[in-house]
Protein backbone atom coordinates (compact mmCIF):
# COMPACT_ATOMS: atom_id res chain seq x y z
CA UNK A 1 0.00 0.00 0.00
CA UNK A 2 1.33 3.52 -0.85
CA UNK A 3 2.71 5.53 2.02
CA UNK A 4 0.93 8.76 3.32
CA UNK A 5 2.92 11.67 1.51
CA UNK A 6 1.13 15.06 3.96
CA UNK A 7 -0.44 14.32 7.46
CA UNK A 8 -2.61 17.18 8.65
CA UNK A 9 -2.80 16.64 12.57
CA UNK A 10 -6.27 18.72 13.93
CA UNK A 11 -4.97 20.14 17.29
CA UNK A 12 -7.47 21.70 20.09
CA UNK A 13 -4.33 22.19 22.11
CA UNK A 14 -5.79 20.71 25.21
CA UNK A 15 -3.30 17.89 26.61
CA UNK A 16 -4.75 15.40 24.66
CA UNK A 17 -2.90 17.25 21.66
CA UNK A 18 0.24 15.24 22.49
CA UNK A 19 -1.29 11.92 21.88
CA UNK A 20 -2.68 12.82 18.57
CA UNK A 21 0.43 14.76 17.94
CA UNK A 22 2.84 11.16 19.21
CA UNK A 23 0.74 9.35 16.36
CA UNK A 24 0.83 12.01 14.07
CA UNK A 25 4.70 11.65 14.52
CA UNK A 26 5.06 7.78 14.25
CA UNK A 27 3.60 8.26 10.99
CA UNK A 28 6.05 10.79 9.71
CA UNK A 29 8.59 9.03 11.19
CA UNK A 30 7.68 5.45 9.19
CA UNK A 31 6.22 7.25 5.60
CA UNK A 32 8.88 10.45 5.64
CA UNK A 33 5.74 11.85 5.19
CA UNK A 34 5.61 15.90 5.21
CA UNK A 35 3.38 16.93 9.05
CA UNK A 36 0.93 20.07 9.02
CA UNK A 37 -0.39 20.97 12.13
CA UNK A 38 -3.81 22.91 12.48
CA UNK A 39 -5.50 24.86 15.22
CA UNK A 40 -9.30 26.25 14.54
CA UNK A 41 -10.74 29.04 16.57
CA UNK A 42 -14.14 28.39 16.77
CA UNK A 43 -15.06 32.80 16.98
CA UNK A 44 -17.25 33.61 20.07
CA UNK A 45 -19.93 34.88 17.82
CA UNK A 46 -20.65 31.11 16.52
CA UNK A 47 -20.71 29.85 19.55
CA UNK A 48 -22.76 32.85 21.70
CA UNK A 49 -24.47 34.78 18.43
CA UNK A 50 -26.77 37.36 20.30
CA UNK A 51 -26.84 35.59 23.58
CA UNK A 52 -24.52 37.89 24.97
CA UNK A 53 -25.06 41.62 24.37
CA UNK A 54 -21.32 43.06 24.66
CA UNK A 55 -18.52 43.45 22.04
CA UNK A 56 -16.25 40.43 22.11
CA UNK A 57 -13.45 41.43 19.95
CA UNK A 58 -10.91 41.79 22.67
CA UNK A 59 -11.80 38.69 24.26
CA UNK A 60 -11.66 37.31 20.71
CA UNK A 61 -8.47 38.99 20.06
CA UNK A 62 -6.40 37.94 23.38
CA UNK A 63 -8.25 34.37 22.31
CA UNK A 64 -6.08 34.16 18.76
CA UNK A 65 -2.71 35.52 20.80
CA UNK A 66 -2.73 32.82 23.70
CA UNK A 67 -3.82 30.43 20.97
CA UNK A 68 -0.71 31.42 18.41
CA UNK A 69 1.83 31.52 20.96
CA UNK A 70 0.09 27.67 21.81
CA UNK A 71 0.22 26.57 17.88
CA UNK A 72 3.74 27.78 18.20
CA UNK A 73 5.47 25.76 20.88
CA UNK A 74 3.54 23.14 19.89
CA UNK A 75 4.84 22.27 15.99
CA UNK A 76 8.26 24.12 17.32
CA UNK A 77 8.40 21.01 19.48
CA UNK A 78 7.56 18.73 16.59
CA UNK A 79 10.03 20.10 14.16
CA UNK A 80 6.65 21.37 11.85
CA UNK A 81 8.00 24.62 10.19
CA UNK A 82 5.97 27.91 10.23
CA UNK A 83 4.64 27.17 6.94
CA UNK A 84 3.38 24.56 8.00
CA UNK A 85 1.83 25.56 10.97
CA UNK A 86 -2.10 26.67 10.34
CA UNK A 87 -4.15 28.81 12.81
CA UNK A 88 -7.86 29.34 11.04
CA UNK A 89 -11.34 30.85 12.14
CA UNK A 90 -14.01 29.00 11.79
CA UNK A 91 -16.10 25.85 12.41
CA UNK A 92 -13.53 23.09 13.35
CA UNK A 93 -15.03 20.61 10.81
CA UNK A 94 -15.17 22.88 8.01
CA UNK A 95 -11.63 24.15 7.92
CA UNK A 96 -10.38 20.83 8.89
CA UNK A 97 -11.33 19.35 5.67
CA UNK A 98 -10.92 22.81 3.83
CA UNK A 99 -7.31 23.00 4.68
CA UNK A 100 -6.69 19.38 4.13
CA UNK A 101 -7.98 19.78 0.54
CA UNK A 102 -5.92 23.04 0.04
CA UNK A 103 -2.76 21.19 1.63
CA UNK A 104 -3.80 17.83 -0.43
CA UNK A 105 -3.24 16.44 3.02
CA UNK A 106 -4.15 12.08 2.40
CA UNK A 107 -4.36 11.29 6.13
CA UNK A 108 -6.17 13.78 8.61
CA UNK A 109 -5.16 12.71 12.51
CA UNK A 110 -7.95 14.12 14.84
CA UNK A 111 -8.54 12.89 18.81
CA UNK A 112 -11.76 10.75 19.87
CA UNK A 113 -13.04 10.79 22.93
CA UNK A 114 -15.24 7.62 22.36
CA UNK A 115 -18.01 9.20 23.93
CA UNK A 116 -21.21 7.87 24.59
CA UNK A 117 -24.90 8.71 25.21
CA UNK A 118 -26.36 12.15 24.65
CA UNK A 119 -22.37 13.56 23.30
CA UNK A 120 -22.23 10.56 20.45
CA UNK A 121 -25.87 11.75 19.80
CA UNK A 122 -24.88 15.39 19.04
CA UNK A 123 -21.35 14.03 17.95
CA UNK A 124 -17.62 15.02 18.44
CA UNK A 125 -15.34 16.60 16.13
CA UNK A 126 -14.46 13.16 15.12
CA UNK A 127 -17.39 12.30 13.91
CA UNK A 128 -17.97 15.73 12.06
CA UNK A 129 -14.15 14.93 10.61
CA UNK A 130 -15.03 11.61 9.37
CA UNK A 131 -18.00 12.78 7.19
CA UNK A 132 -16.99 14.31 4.23
CA UNK A 133 -13.49 13.86 4.78
CA UNK A 134 -11.49 14.13 1.51
CA UNK A 135 -9.00 11.76 2.50
CA UNK A 136 -8.31 9.48 5.29
CA UNK A 137 -8.82 10.23 8.51
CA UNK A 138 -7.51 8.52 11.71
CA UNK A 139 -9.03 8.99 14.99
CA UNK A 140 -6.80 8.40 18.21
CA UNK A 141 -8.43 7.37 21.09
CA UNK A 142 -7.72 10.12 23.64
CA UNK A 143 -9.30 10.25 27.37
CA UNK A 144 -12.48 9.02 27.93
P1 LIG B 1 -13.72 16.99 20.48
O1 LIG B 1 -14.68 16.13 19.75
O2 LIG B 1 -14.07 18.44 20.47
O3 LIG B 1 -13.40 16.50 21.85
O4 LIG B 1 -12.34 16.96 19.68
C1 LIG B 1 -11.75 15.77 19.26
C2 LIG B 1 -10.58 16.09 18.36
O5 LIG B 1 -10.98 16.96 17.30
C3 LIG B 1 -9.40 16.80 19.02
O6 LIG B 1 -8.53 15.90 19.68
C4 LIG B 1 -8.74 17.42 17.81
O7 LIG B 1 -7.99 16.45 17.09
C5 LIG B 1 -9.94 17.84 16.97
N1 LIG B 1 -10.35 19.21 17.31
C6 LIG B 1 -11.31 19.61 18.17
N2 LIG B 1 -11.39 20.94 18.24
C7 LIG B 1 -10.45 21.41 17.39
C8 LIG B 1 -10.02 22.73 17.00
N3 LIG B 1 -10.57 23.81 17.51
N4 LIG B 1 -9.03 22.83 16.10
C9 LIG B 1 -8.47 21.72 15.56
N5 LIG B 1 -8.81 20.47 15.89
C10 LIG B 1 -9.79 20.32 16.78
Amino acid sequence: MAEYTHILAAVDLTEESHLVAKRACALRASSGAKLSCLHVIEPLSLAYGGDIPMDLSTIQEQIQDTAKIHLAEFASSLNIPEENQHLIFGRPETEIHSLANQIRADLIVVGSHGRHGLALLLGSTANGVLHGAPCDVLAVRVGN
